[in-house]
């Protein structure tokens, strides 16, 4: 097939293509905001939450200013003492581990499975001690951990499970015998971004966290709001992180179609697997029996050796894509001080590899085949 070199920009992410689809509803949301007055904590923020907690089947939604606070939050409300130890994989986002090291608690960075390239249970076994107080699954790229091992463990040991689920939000977790669970919900606590370009994306900042533990519930309630359980009365430390009544308002007519957007990152997904499942020289990405997937990001791995050359050839052509993500985390000089792990051979093998391609809901068949035929044509090469 010949190649269109002529080709209109792509994006990693078009918000504003997906803004414009339900733009009456959306601007209708803010409106009300606006007419309202209530910013802060206002209806629209109580009415979201209560929408996504229906959505997700948790009992206790709290939101919160963005994902990076939400985690910070649940470790706060584990009641956990300087130096516990918090299993967590090197191999994600700097905030899931950076808000272990600011809470004087030990981040243990630990490998990650190469083929779901998350915690498994045999590598968080591994590294449980005595001091282990929490486990921190993150489902990346919109996949779920291997979550009913982890919570084996975790019950075992007593130990809390943090899913840090800012990737997965929609996606189900399938247990063995065939029952499903929203990610996020499996472990004591889920917490989530809603960053513009995540699957459930605000116009600005924000984040959620959600647990059906009644006591982590109140908790982690009154730890965003400056520990106060009655106006003017503050039972422990808190932050102040809040939604505010805009975002909940945008938030709110999102989730309605999050299923919606899910599917269709799906459909990319599914053409993407397709077309290069057979292409020598990379890897599709491994769908998990115990997860569906909700493609937060498609990512490939280049396994000759190309990946920085593919990365550029394919910018020649106008084509983005990201590595998510370049360094471990145990290289990050901020982390230095906190960790003695200095080397882990699949995050090491993953940060040289990873690719992620464009994916998201507003992208056509023409533009998916653009992206899959340069791809193809590099690796002729
Ligand atoms: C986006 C993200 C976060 C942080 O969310 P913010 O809203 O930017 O603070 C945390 N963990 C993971 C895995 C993420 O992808």
């Amino acid at each position: 097939m010949e190649i269109k070199e002529a080709k209109r920009h792509l994006q990693m992410v078009d918000v504003k293509t997906q803004y414009l689809k339900i733009k009456e509803e959306v601007d209708r949301g803010i409106q009300e905001v606006i007419d309202s007055c209530a910013f802060i904590n206002g209806p629209a923020v109580k009415k979201f939450a209560k929408s996504l907690g229906t959505y997700l089947d948790a009992e206790y939604v709290i939101p919160c200013a963005n994902g990076t606070d939400a985690l910070q939050i649940a470790l706060m409300a584990m009641g956990l003492k300087p130096g516990d130890e918090v299993i967590v994989p090197a191999f994600t986002y700097v905030a899931t581990a950076e808000v272990i090291a600011l809470l004087q608690l030990k981040p243990v960075m630990v490998d990650v499975d190469p083929e779901s390239f998350n915690l498994s249970p045999e590598i968080v076994e591994e590294a449980i001690t005595p001091l282990t107080k929490c486990i921190v699954p993150v489902n990346l790229y919109g996949q779920n951990s291997d979550l009913e091992g982890i919570m084996k463990l975790a019950e075992k040991h007593k130990i809390f499970v943090l899913e840090d689920n800012a990737q997965a939000i929609g996606s189900d977790y399938i247990f063995s015998d065939g029952t499903r669970k929203k990610s996020g919900t499996i472990g004591h606590i889920g917490s989530t971004s809603f960053y513009p370009s995540k699957n459930l994306g605000a116009y600005g900042d924000g984040g959620a966290l959600y647990t059906n533990n009644r006591e982590l519930g109140e908790r982690m309630k009154m730890i965003a709001n400056h520990g106060q359980s009655k106006k003017y009365v503050h039972n422990i430390i808190g932050c102040n992180s809040r939604l505010d009544s805009i975002q909940a308002a945008i938030l709110d007519v999102k989730l309605k179609h999050l299923d919606a957007y899910c599917s269709a990152r799906q459909e990319v997904a599914d053409r993407y697997d397709l077309a290069l499942i057979n292409v020598e020289g990379l890897e599709i990405p491994k769908r998990m029996s115990y997860s569906t997937h909700v493609f937060h990001q498609y990512t490939l791995k280049v396994t000759n050796g190309k990946r920085d050359e593919l990365k550029s050839y394919l910018a020649s052509k106008g084509i983005p894509s990201m590595i998510y993500y370049p360094i471990p985390l145990y290289d990050q000089e901020a982390f230095k001080p906190f960790t003695e792990v200095t080397s882990l051979p699949i995050t090491e093998k993953l940060c040289k590899q990873v690719l992620s391609l464009p994916i998201h809901t507003e992208m056509d068949l023409e533009d998916i085949n653009y992206v899959i035929q340069h791809i193809k044509s590099f690796f002729k090469n």
